[in-house]
């Protein structure tokens, strides 16, 4: 073979090889779905050895933290805080309720987790045909109120039961995160049913690409987010309702009123650093509204909001069109 010849052949060779090396080195992604925490769990993550094990491990996990949450099964942790009214608590019951107040203080106290008396009485009010009164409402009022949420070490005072289905999600898709990175992996995604956290990059391309569906139809998407090591959860008022005489009553109370929020938005996506503070903040964000929902997104480090309203109408954060780019 001439050499004028063999020099390109080789170059090629070379080039060749070492793209095949460096697309093996490009890790294959395994995912898993599993029924928990009232909605599917999905975790998709690098195959690493052992991913197996792992991956029983995190869901394990994960109903280990449901058991904490719960405020619908007697025998969870907070069920008995909530009996009792005044406990010592676990690590993670207590970090999750300081947690749940600091939401409450950067929303205004839309967030609430000392709802539970009047989620009580509208699903009373579901099984009975009639709406709450007034007075009950007002009797409620009496009782909730995060500010009466007292904490001394590792004692919790809560003035009546508490119910964090607001925010229990996203912290214990935060806490999965974390387990999978401290057993070496670097690139997953965590996903409890529109709780997501992501970290590393996905089988193709830097960022993790998510898509807002349209609230209306499933099948249509209305925009993506490209994150990375970034929370984004997504809330929908239409996935769950109370039917009392044939009326819709929205399942996230304002704990101004004590009333269900009505002409709510269709759909609220909320970036955040973590998907517990993205959990609440989209639950929040349901009862302040359009304009005071951006006005804090764009006040917050790494909060951004993509909100669609009641009549189809998108609105969106300062700096939401930064994750709009891969
Ligand atoms: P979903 O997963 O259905 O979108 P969210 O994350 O929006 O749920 O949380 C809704 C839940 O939060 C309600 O089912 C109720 O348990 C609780 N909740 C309702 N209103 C409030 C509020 N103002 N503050 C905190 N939690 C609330
Ligand atoms: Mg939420």
């Amino acid at each position: 073979m001439k050499k004028t010849i063999l020099i390109p052949v080789l170059t090629f060779l070379i080039l060749l090889t070492a793209l095949i090396l460096h697309g093996n080195r490009i890790p294959s992604y395994v995912s898993r779905e599993e029924p928990a925490l009232g909605t599917f769990v999905a975790i998709k993550i690098e195959k690493t050895q052992g991913y197996e094990a792992l991956l029983d491990k995190a869901f394990e996990n994960i109903r280990q933290l449901e058991k904490v949450f719960s405020a619908h099964t007697p025998d969870s942790e907070l069920a008995r805080l909530n009996n009792l009214k005044k406990a010592e608590v676990s690590f993670h019951l207590l970090e999750l309720i300081k947690k749940s107040t600091v939401v409450s203080e950067i929303t205004g106290g839309a967030f609430d987790i000392t709802v539970l008396p009047l989620i009580e009485l509208y699903k009373q009010a579901e099984l009975s045909g009639n709406p709450p009164v007034e007075k009950e409402i007002r009797e409620c009022l009496a009782r909730t109120g995060w500010h009466k949420i007292e904490i001394k070490g590792t004692t919790v005072k809560i003035p009546c039961g508490l119910d964090m289905g607001g925010i229990a999600k996203g912290y214990i898709v935060d806490k999965t995160a974390e387990f999978l990175k401290e057993h070496g992996v670097k690139n997953g995604l965590v996903n409890a049913g529109g709780d997501i956290y992501c970290f590393g990059r996905p089988p193709r391309g830097e960022k993790w690409r998510i898509g807002i569906q349209s609230p209306s139809r499933k099948d249509v998407l209305i925009t993506d987010l490209y994150v990375s090591g970034f929370a984004v959860a997504t809330s929908g008022d239409y996935e769950r309702y109370l039917l009392i005489k044939g009326k819709k009553f929205g399942h996230i109370i304002d704990p101004v009123t004590g009333k269900t929020v009505q002409n709510s938005p269709a759909g609220i996506t909320v970036t955040a650093v973590d998907a517990s503070t993205a959990d609440a903040l989209a639950t929040a964000f349901y009862v302040m509204g359009v304009e005071k929902s951006i006005k804090t997104a764009d006040r917050l480090n790494g909060v951004e909001v993509f909100i669609i309203d009641g009549a189809g109408k998108t609105h969106q954060s300062r700096n939401f069109s930064n994750f709009a780019l891969p």
